[in-house]
């Protein structure tokens, strides 16, 4: 059997720069807790996306819980939340003992629609906050949303788990709201192993975050609590592989964007399939290439070929209002979300990937029509 092909695996810098940083924690014996790397990671991430400040946590889920915490939201409060997305975008809505409200994707950007957003303002005004996703590293309709959001008092969250070094109008996604989270889980464009970090230009907040992370120790030599705390910082080693992984972050858009262009040149002119929109304001991170199929061939047709050949790809993710974990909540919209889950094939998209694997795989699906 050839080697298996990813939908997108760990790839370590050929320069070594991850294990670089991983040994100056062993050699100043930073294991734990906190450190330099963790300090560094924070301040080299924020300033590569352009925020004010950010903090090193130990999952994207754990930045969005504290997002959500910063933002205020508590019991019985409503949060707007993209239906199209991974649970973990939702689930901290849960551990806030908040009530989400899903709202539909606009087929122009597979993310969340503005039309649907409105709709929901008008049903829930006392919506506490939003929550935006930038969807396998397309942005958002920021604007529009923006322009929505501002006339509402509300906070807003975007969750750019899976669109860290994409760009919505020359401005990296994730910059644009009141917080913004990344994702250095071992599937996203750049890992850590697991981690993640919470981006805003609201300093207090980011420290109170931090402060959050580690328990709410409040400043007393006996462990004093007068908030409720948790577990949530990153550990120095792990941050030592982010800022090795900080530094080919370009390198591994220019290769994810290549994998998507080489699919459209090779894939585009069958029957029935078209790509995932990239519009005129939108530089894609490219973290998944994805395609819609319209015609005979249906998603569970690449599945088997490709699973067959030892070759990974999924479907777009379930949405949120259709998993029986949700379905008791709200959902806006006229289910443009449900046709691209039912429609949609996440193609591999490893940085790793050869040109021969390309070949591979393009070959397969192309031997389907
Ligand atoms: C991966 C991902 C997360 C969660 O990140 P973890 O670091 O795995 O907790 C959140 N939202 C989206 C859209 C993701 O893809």
């Amino acid at each position: 059997m050839a080697d298996r092909i990813y939908l997108s695996s760990p790839h370590m810098s050929d320069e070594g720069y991850e294990q670089q940083y991983v040994q100056e924690a062993f050699d100043t014996n930073w294991i734990a807790p906190l450190g330099t790397n963790v300090n560094e990671f924070e301040v080299e991430l924020a300033s590569k996306v352009g925020a004010k400040s950010a903090a090193a946590l130990s999952s994207g889920t754990a930045a969005i819980h504290l997002a959500l915490k910063a933002a205020g939201v508590e019991d019985g409060d409503v949060v707007f939340c993209s239906t199209l997305t991974f649970s973990a975008t939702a689930n901290p809505i849960i551990y806030q003992n908040a009530i989400p409200v899903f709202i539909d994707s606009d087929e122009k950007t597979w993310n969340m629609d503005p039309n649907a957003l409105q709709e929901a303002f008008r049903k829930y005004p006392e919506v506490k906050a939003v929550i935006i996703v930038h969807l396998y590293g397309l942005s958002a309709d920021m604007d529009k949303i923006m322009e929505i959001c501002n006339k509402h008092d509300v906070v807003v969250i975007e969750d750019a788990a899976e669109s860290l070094g994409g760009y919505y109008n020359g401005k990296h996604t994730g910059t644009f709201a009141d917080y913004g989270i990344y994702s250095f889980n071992g599937n996203k464009i750049i890992t850590t192993s697991g981690g993640g970090m919470l981006v805003s230009d609201n300093e207090e907040k980011i420290a109170k975050a931090r402060f959050w992370a580690t328990q709410s120790r409040d400043q007393a030599r006996h462990y004093q609590h007068s908030e409720l705390g948790y577990n949530y910082r990153m550990s120095n080693v792990v941050a030592g592989i982010g800022r090795g992984q900080l530094k080919v972050l370009e390198e591994r858009v220019k290769k994810k964007k290549f994998i998507f262009e080489y699919y459209k040149k090779e894939l585009g002119q069958l029957e029935g399939v078209s790509f995932m929109p990239v519009n005129d304001w939108d530089q894609p991170n490219y973290w998944l290439s994805t395609i819609i199929l319209n015609g005979v061939i249906k998603p569970i047709d690449i599945f088997n070929a490709l699973e067959e050949k030892n070759i990974e790809s999924r479907p777009i993710w379930k949405p949120m209002h259709m998993q029986p974990f949700f379905k008791e909540f709200d959902f806006i919209g006229a289910g443009v979300s449900e046709k691209l889950f039912e429609k949609g094939v996440c193609l591999p998209s490893d940085t790793k990937m050869t040109e021969h694997d390309l070949i591979r795989v393009t070959t397969i699906i192309k031997e389907l029509w």
